[in-house]
């Protein structure tokens, strides 16, 4: 099963940059600036975390490493090249700049940074890439409309989306309307994390506020008038089974409600969040939907139809994706 699952051309909408990078460049960098293997090797959450802030706490050591514009670089080529191996043909890669001025690069050269890894990334593998930039919730709205400010004067075209990230308070999108408005205005397309540990109004607001996809937005599942809004707005949820269990958004996997999503006719696309952090890959994930929720290869192939549809990329990519599915779709169906 894990070669076919492999073998799938896939679509991941929900990755962050800082949370994905493989374990053995994150020591290999840390080794550049003094930091031990034993202090780096606490990266990876283990069971269950009590609340999305202490799943978090992981990131204070990775982020150590995403300081320099050669880290950044290394990071991003070995990040895709991981996610590449394990048969993802388009990938979002999300970050949140401002976590990376701790050594007093600008936000622009951050994103460059990150840029030239990726650049190179997809033209030594099959996969092609564009970037989320996260503003974070916990920043002050001072610093996050500086990042709006610096995005703003940047022309990468992979630069796609902008999302808000962090712990998520219930309320959390109630006041960030003039940050994702010059966003939209710039043509950026928006996703928001909510209803990851929040509340299932945080949804609401976010579509209130141009979000074509949502961060997680597993809280809507004990609300139905909340899902045939999402499902009437065509809203797509990027769901991440292993992550949201860590973080205590579902208590079980097996109380993730990815049934309860498609019976009210709700999309979402799998993703991984934080494949180093939460020591996972898209297979697994699949492999999770598979034994725990009874997902057959045809409703994966349908999630990547999903995922494709609400990505952010261009519709040429979206024509090739599609392209690349429907040909492992029909072999498939030839050889069973
Ligand atoms: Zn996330």
């Amino acid at each position: 099963m894990t070669e076919l699952l492999r073998a799938m051309p896939k679509v991941e909408l929900h990755c962050h940059f800082d949370g994905s990078v493989p374990m053995d460049t994150v020591y290999e960098l840390g080794e550049e600036i003094g930091l031990t293997k034993d202090y780096l090797s606490q990266i990876p959450v283990t069971g269950q975390c009590e609340n999305l802030e202490d799943y978090l706490k992981s990131f204070d050591i990775i982020l150590q490493v995403l300081q320099t514009k050669d880290h950044l670089q290394r990071a991003a080529y070995a990040t895709i090249k991981r996610i590449a191996s394990e048969g993802v043909k388009y990938l979002e890669l999300r970050f949140a700049p401002l976590l990376h001025l701790e050594k007093g690069l600008t936000i622009s050269e951050v994103i460059d940074s990150v840029i030239e890894g990726l650049l190179q990334a997809t033209s030594d593998f099959d996969i092609q890439v564009n970037l989320i930039i996260s503003a974070m919730r916990n920043q002050t709205d001072e610093m996050n409309l500086s990042l709006v400010d610096a995005i703003q004067e940047l022309n990468s075209p992979e630069l796609v989306g902008f999302d808000f990230a962090g712990p998520e308070p219930d309320g959390a999108n109630d006041d960030i309307q003039h940050i994702t408005n010059k966003m939209k205005d710039k043509d950026f397309h928006l996703t928001l994390h909510s209803g990851e540990c929040g509340c299932a109004h945080n949804v609401v607001q976010a579509i209130k506020l141009g979000a074509t996809r949502i961060g997680h937005g597993i809280a809507i599942a004990d609300d139905p008038e909340v899902m045939k809004f999402v499902s009437e707005n065509n809203v797509l949820l990027e769901v991440c089974p292993t992550s949201n269990y860590q973080t205590s958004g579902i208590k079980t996997l097996a109380a993730f409600p990815a049934r309860t999503l498609m019976d009210a006719n709700v999309k979402f696309s799998v993703s991984c969040d934080n494949r180093t952090v939460s020591d996972t890959s898209l297979i697994n994930e699949y492999q999770i939907l598979i034994d725990y929720h009874k997902f057959t290869i045809d409703e994966l192939v349908q999630t990547n139809r999903d995922g494709i549809h609400a990505s952010f990329a261009n519709e040429a990519m979206k024509a090739n994706l599609t392209e690349q599915l429907n040909e492992f779709h029909n072999k498939l169906n030839e050889t069973h």
